[in-house]
């Protein structure tokens, strides 16, 4: 394990035997701006968590976060996540992230929370697939 990828350690708890999602995920971690890696690394109430398959039962129970912004900050992975292309798999977790770095809310003239995920996401250079586009 080399050096940046120990600085995500924590974060990829739930990932051991994940490949290829575990790749994935350090792939989009990467590439995420300092400040961004840093609110995820630096705040004790944010987990990645890798949903199981099938056993919806045992999936873990999430807490919403509250208006104050206390509460869990959990960005949940569906196993399928590495299933797929590798393309849409980036995005799709380069959105939930940003979903979490903007608390579910809007970004600058982004008022839709959906579409500012996607422009986030975007910036960080995990566009919307085309086949995706609304
Ligand atoms: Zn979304």
């Amino acid at each position: 394990m080399n050096k940046e990828t120990l600085v995500f350690a924590p974060l990829l708890d739930g990932f051991h035997e994940s490949e290829p999602l575990r790749y994935r995920l350090i792939t989009v971690l990467r590439a995420l701006p300092i400040e961004v890696q840093r609110d995820f690394i630096d705040d004790p109430r944010f987990r990645i968590i890798k949903l199981r398959r099938r056993t919806a039962a045992d999936a873990p129970l999430l807490a919403l976060p509250t208006a104050d912004g206390r509460g869990s900050r959990c960005v949940v992975l569906k196993p399928r996540l590495a299933d797929c292309s590798e393309s849409f798999g980036l995005y799709v977790i380069a959105h939930e992230l940003a979903h979490a770095f903007l608390h579910n809310g809007p970004w600058g003239e982004f008022t839709d929370r959906e579409e500012a995920a996607d422009a986030l996401a975007e910036s960080w250079g995990f566009p919307r697939p085309e086949h995706l586009m609304r």
